[in-house]
């Protein structure tokens, strides 16, 4: 067969050269560059904060294709960072949070970043399911999506980009967050923290990159930029409903107005104990919170009392009418005007709620109540503010249905004070709740005085539940057929 003689270079004739330039003197002529595309400027050292989400975008895709090279062990440094950041600054930026979104209560504002620090969950969620049989091995692996888009609420700015920054790291993906505008000095703080100490231990900037005037548009521009793999929502029904009608796959943590059911078999001050602490937490702020309760009327005035014991302010009836009249209010046109809370007592103090109401607040006071009717505008109002109505109610069945009622069918977190294990199912059953808490504050369905781990993002339309690094990837199967087996082979049986 023929072979093609290969060129050499004529070696004299190069020697010749470079001998001539060396006795006239002439610098040798520059190497040329090979063609090629030419780099495109990296973002590192924006340290996440960009005023254009489609550059928040770009160097959030820089970012995840750096932090694919450094493989598991690069993830969980990177999160140190943020959990060690979220506990050591946590007063500074709890602080911080606390004078900007005028909302919630300082002490709590402060916990949520410890707590996120300490118990979110990280990389050892994202194992692999192996199947190996006599044809082969199958690896179902959990890869990322890429970049994410996430939209973060104003009762906990930097708490839910912590929490997600620290799942979807964990899970591989980088993060473009379009924050609440109410919160978005404390979340560009956060979000440079964070970054500035990953870039400088790693060498990757912007693996949380944040929109730092955010509004809708630039939320809108967010859900359809084609960089953007998947869509993470926190917040209430508008937003709930934008990411749900998305072309986009979204995971939506969206509304709630959990329920309590108190029955005759509950311990009573124990469940009081248990209602302040979950409705009382960040005056009531969080989506998981006691809202409205449902007694039954065997035990409705012992529990009443209970509450007072255990520390709540009792509001008489005329008290209820004028904090009602002053905290709900009606928004929207037509078909969509609604009841909602007035902004000036959203989140505020228990004392601020009860002189609202006519009361006289004593000091440390941490919640307020009172008895309304079913259709007292607080019992299917979200109120985010420490009042609860308690609503007397014949029996147990009318108390799970008035709570599944005032549910709305958000499928959120309810809440039961009961020894009976049958009420506990019929409620169970009929709410369908994706956190149901017996015989505990709220908080414990997030591993806070109960087990399991902590995120501030619960999914709950969608379904995911409480979000783990695992919500945030996508499965993808490894196959090898027939080798690697050690058992045998299916073909050698007769
Ligand atoms: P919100 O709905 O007013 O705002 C949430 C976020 O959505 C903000 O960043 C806001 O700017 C944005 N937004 C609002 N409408 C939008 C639209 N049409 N398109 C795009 N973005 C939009 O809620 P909030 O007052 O900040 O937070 C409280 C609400 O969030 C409550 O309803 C609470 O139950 C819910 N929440 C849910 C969870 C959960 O895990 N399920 C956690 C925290 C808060």
């Amino acid at each position: 067969m023929a072979t093609a003689t290969p060129t050499c270079p004529d070696i004299a004739a190069i020697v010749r050269q470079v001998i001539a330039e060396l006795r006239t003197g002439a610098p040798p002529a520059p190497a040329a560059l090979p063609a090629g595309p030419v780099a495109a400027p990296s973002f590192a050292g924006r340290h996440g904060i960009f005023t254009s989400v489609d550059e928040a975008v770009r160097a959030a895709t820089e970012a995840f294709r750096q932090l694919e090279r450094v493989g598991i062990a690069g993830r969980k440094r990177a999160i140190e960072h943020i959990r060690r950041i979220s506990i050591d600054d946590a007063v500074e930026l709890g602080t911080m949070e606390f004078h900007e979104t005028r909302i919630g209560r300082l002490e709590h504002k402060i916990e949520k970043l410890q707590v996120l620090g300490a118990r979110s969950p990280g990389v050892e969620f994202v194992t692999s399911e192996v199947f190996s049989g006599d044809h082969g091995l199958a690896v179902v692996e959990h890869a990322p999506f890429g970049v994410i888009g996430a939209i973060t609420p104003v009762t906990h700015s930097l708490p839910t980009i912590t929490g997600n920054a620290v799942s979807m790291i964990a899970g591989g993906n980088t993060v473009v967050v379009n924050p609440h505008p109410s919160g978005k000095k404390v979340a560009a703080e956060g979000v440079r923290r964070f970054n500035a100490a990953i870039h400088r231990d790693l060498g990757i900037d912007n693996l949380v990159c944040l929109v730092a005037e955010p509004s809708l548009e630039t939320a809108a521009e967010l859900f359809n930029h084609r960089g953007v793999k998947l869509i993470c929502v926190t917040g209430g029904p508008a937003v709930a409903k934008a990411a749900l009608q998305s072309s986009k796959r979204a995971i939506v943590a969206g509304p709630g107005n959990p329920p309590v059911v108190v029955d005759a078999t509950a311990d009573l001050d124990h469940a009081a104990r248990s209602i302040i602490t979950g409705a009382a937490y960040d005056n009531n702020l969080l989506c998981i919170a006691e809202k409205q309760v449902f007694v039954v009327a065997a035990v409705f005035d012992a529990m009443l009392a209970a509450m007072e014991r255990a520390g709540a302010l009792r509001l008489t009836a005329p008290q209820v009418d004028a904090l009602t009249a002053k905290a709900i209010v009606m928004a929207g046109e037509g078909a969509h005007r609604h009841a909602v809370p007035c902004k000036d007592l959203l989140g505020q103090d228990a004392a601020v709620l009860a002189r609202a109401a006519g009361a006289a607040p004593r000091d440390g006071l941490e919640l307020v109540f009172g008895e309304t009717a079913p259709d007292n505008p607080f019992v299917p109002t979200e109120q985010m503010m420490p009042f609860l109505p308690f609503v007397r109610c014949k029996d147990v069945e009318e108390a799970i249905h008035r709570a599944h009622e005032s549910e709305h069918g958000f499928r959120h977190t309810a809440i039961i004070h009961s020894h009976d294990v049958r009420a506990m199912t019929r409620m169970g059953r009929l709410l369908d709740t994706t956190l149901f808490v017996k015989n505990g504050p709220s908080m414990a369905g997030l591993g806070l005085g109960g087990e399991g781990y902590l995120s501030f993002s619960i999914a709950t339309p969608t379904g995911e539940g409480v979000t783990t690094p695992l919500t945030f990837t996508r499965q993808r199967r490894c196959t090898l057929v027939d080798d690697l087996r050690i058992l045998g082979s299916a073909d050698t049986l007769d």
